[in-house]
C-alpha cells in the first residue's frame, strides 16, 4: 500500500491550489463553491468588509486586538490594483468611523508594486496618508523571495515619512538578519515576525527545523533588545513557550501575539488570559480559494476540519 507523507500532501496541496483548471472548475460549480466557503469560513472574516467589521467587532469584545486585510495579491491590471487599494481605503474609513483605529495588512503586490513600480507606490501612498491621518497602523506583508528587496526598500522609504507603516520579516531568509540590522538603523516601525511561507530557492532559506526556530529566537532577542516592537506571529506551540520564557526574563513589554483567524485560537485564548497581548489576523474577500487551500497544506490534519465544517455547516 502506498501511503502519504504530511510533507507529500502538503506539496500536493500547494499544487493543486495553484492550478487555475482545478480553481475555476470548483468556483464556477455553485455546489462546490458552497460547500468549500463553508470549509473556508473557519479562516476568513467573510465575503465582504461589512462580514468581516462583524468578526472583528466579536473579537473586540472579547478583549483581542485585529488586524485586517482584503485578501489579494499579485494583481495583473492596473484596474484590479486601483479596485483593491479602493477597498482598503474603504476599510481604513470604517476604521475610522467606529473609532476604535486598529491596523490594515496588505501585500503590496496587491496595489500593483509589481506591476507597475509607479501605481504601486502611488496607491501606496494613498493609504499610507490615510491610515496617518486615521491613526491606523499600516502593516506591509513579506512575499517571494524575489520580492524582499523592493519590499523592503519601499518600506525604507516610506517609513521616513509615515512612523504608521511596519513590516514583516521572515525568520527563515538566510538574508533576514543582515535586513534586520538595516531596518533598526533605518527605520521606526513595528516588526511582525513570522517563519515565512513562501517556497524558493533551497540556499536562500531554511526548512521548518530546530535550527529555524533557534534563528527566529535570535531575531526576536535583537529586536526587542533594541526597543523595537514585535508582533510574534507564529502558531508554533514549542516556539512560543520559549518566547514566553525570554519575555519574562528579561520583563518585555514591547511584543503581542498574533495569530491568523481560525488557527491558534485556543491559544491565543489562552495568552490572553495570561494578560499578554493578542491579535487575530482577518482576512476577507472572495478570493479565499487560495487561502484555504495554504491554510491547509501548512497543517493536512485540517482537512479533516475542513469536512467537519462542510458536513455540520450543511
Ligand atoms: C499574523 C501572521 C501574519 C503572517 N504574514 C506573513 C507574511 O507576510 N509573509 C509570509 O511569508 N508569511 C506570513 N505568515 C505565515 C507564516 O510565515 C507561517 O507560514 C505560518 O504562520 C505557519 O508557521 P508557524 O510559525 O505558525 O509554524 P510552523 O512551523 O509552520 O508550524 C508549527 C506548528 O504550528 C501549528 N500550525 C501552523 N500552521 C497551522 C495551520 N495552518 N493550522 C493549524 N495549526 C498550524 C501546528 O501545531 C504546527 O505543528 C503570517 C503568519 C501570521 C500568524
Amino acid at each position: 500500500m502506498v501511503s502519504m507523507s504530511k510533507q507529500q500532501a502538503s506539496e500536493a496541496l500547494k499544487k493543486a491550489a495553484l492550478n487555475e483548471e482545478v480553481k475555476t472548475y470548483l468556483l464556477q460549480n455553485p455546489l462546490l463553491y458552497n460547500l468549500l466557503l463553508k470549509a473556508a469560513r473557519r479562516y476568513i472574516g467573510g465575503e465582504t468588509l461589512e462580514q468581516a467589521l462583524e468578526t472583528r467587532q466579536k473579537l473586540q469584545a472579547n478583549g483581542f486586538a485585529t488586524s485586517l486585510e482584503f485578501m489579494g495579491e499579485s494583481v495583473s491590471t492596473t484596474d484590479e490594483a486601483n479596485e483593491a487599494t479602493q477597498e482598503f481605503l474603504k476599510i481604513i474609513k470604517a476604521l475610522k468611523v467606529e473609532n476604535k483605529p486598529d491596523r490594515v495588512s496588505l501585500d503590496l503586490s496587491h496595489l500593483g508594486l509589481f506591476l507597475d513600480k509607479k501605481l504601486g507606490t502611488e496607491n501606496f501612498t494613498l493609504l499610507a496618508k490615510a491610515c496617518e491621518n486615521s491613526q491606523i497602523d499600516l502593516f506591509i506583508s513579506a512575499e517571494g523571495m524575489d520580492r524582499t528587496d523592493e519590499i523592503l526598500n519601499t518600506y525604507l522609504m516610506f517609513s521616513k515619512e509615515f512612523p504608521n507603516i511596519n513590516i514583516t520579516l521572515q525568520a527563515y531568509l538566510h538574508r533576514s538578519k543582515q535586513d534586520l540590522e538595516q531596518i533598526l538603523q533605518n527605520s521606526r516601525g513595528k516588526i511582525r515576525l513570522v517563519k515565512g511561507a513562501f517556497d524558493g530557492p533551497k540556499e536562500l532559506h531554511l526548512p521548518r527545523s530546530t535550527e529555524l526556530n533557534k534563528r527566529y529566537l535570535e531575531l526576536f532577542e535583537t529586536l526587542v533588545r533594541a526597543g523595537r516592537y514585535c508582533s510574534i506571529a507564529t502558531h508554533d506551540p514549542k516556539l512560543l513557550e520559549q518566547i514566553l520564557a525570554i519575555i519574562k526574563q528579561n520583563n518585555i513589554s514591547q511584543y503581542e501575539f498574533e495569530m491568523l483567524y481560525g488557527i491558534g485560537t485556543e491559544t491565543l485564548q489562552k495568552l490572553k488570559e495570561q494578560s499578554h497581548p493578542c491579535r487575530h489576523y482577518i482576512v476577507y474577500g472572495k478570493e479565499w480559494y487560495l487561502y484555504l487551500c495554504n491554510r491547509i497544506a501548512e497543517n493536512p490534519d485540517n482537512v479533516f476540519k475542513a469536512l467537519v465544517d462542510i458536513i455540520e455547516l450543511s
